[in-house]
């Protein structure tokens, strides 16, 4: 059996006139999150890591900002590809642990969707899917509710 590990790491910024997502749950707020997709940072950081593990680049070079027809998209979407990329090569996931950092809004109340979320996404058992939420001490852009970062870490099983 091998085992093989994943890192990802993500910031957007926080901008009005968008809607919040993140692991794919709306969440509500006064600002949303800028990107060419629906900016969901978490489910970014996630794809990252899944690609990351099968050494498989980063998002960026299937998933070009430069791309019109992928403007807007959910970006469940991303992270759909991204596993059916590291399933092609042999793996299968086997646990993930979701880091998100905002200063506002309090994610708590939220975490048990989020879980929830990225299991079904996944395909995975909810036990093998954490969602952890931290602030950031009112440092850097994050502290200032200019932004939010996540990262994500996670195993795949091979053959
Ligand atoms: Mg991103």
């Amino acid at each position: 059996m091998k085992i093989r590990i994943g890192f990802g790491e993500d910031i957007h910024r926080l901008v009005s006139g968008r809607k919040l997502f993140l692991c794919g749950i709306p969440v509500p707020f006064d600002l949303g999150l800028l990107g060419h997709s629906d900016g969901d940072v978490a489910l970014h950081a996630l794809s990252d890591a899944l690609l990351g593990a099968a050494a498989l680049g980063d998002i960026g070079k299937y998933f070009p900002p430069s791309d019109p027809s992928t403007e807007g998209i959910s970006s469940a979407l991303i992270v759909k590809k991204c596993l059916s990329l590291v399933e092609s090569k042999g793996y299968k996931v086997g646990n993930v642990d979701i880091n998100i950092v905002t200063e506002e809004p309090h994610l708590q109340p939220f975490i048990g969707k989020m879980r929830e979320s990225v299991a079904m996404m996944l395909g995975v058992d909810i036990d093998s899917v954490s969602v952890k939420a931290m602030t950031n001490e009112g440092l850097d852009a994050v502290g200032k509710e200019t932004a939010i970062r996540a990262t994500a870490s996670l195993t795949l099983i091979g053959e």
